[in-house]
């Protein structure tokens, strides 16, 4: 059983290590997250939501590239 526990405390520290991860890299979540940029006018974007809103207003006759979809992810 000593195996099964030790997977089980490697599980617990891995969480509480990516628990940490993710609050300190709150700020460059925020820099990746204008990575959605317009391919015709080179606006920059926050999300694909804002992206694709920005198609409906500004291109409307374009669609959003599937490329763009895959940055959000
Ligand atoms: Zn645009």
């Amino acid at each position: 059983m000593v195996r099964g526990h030790a997977k089980a405390e490697a599980q617990a520290k891995n969480a509480k290590k990516n628990a940490g991860k993710e609050k300190g890299s709150n700020l460059d979540a925020i820099k990746q997250s204008v990575r959605a940029v317009c391919p015709i006018c080179k606006t920059p974007t926050s999300t694909i939501k804002v992206l694709q809103d920005h198609y409906a207003s500004k291109h409307p006759k374009e669609t959003v590239p599937a490329d763009n979809l895959g940055l959000t992810k």
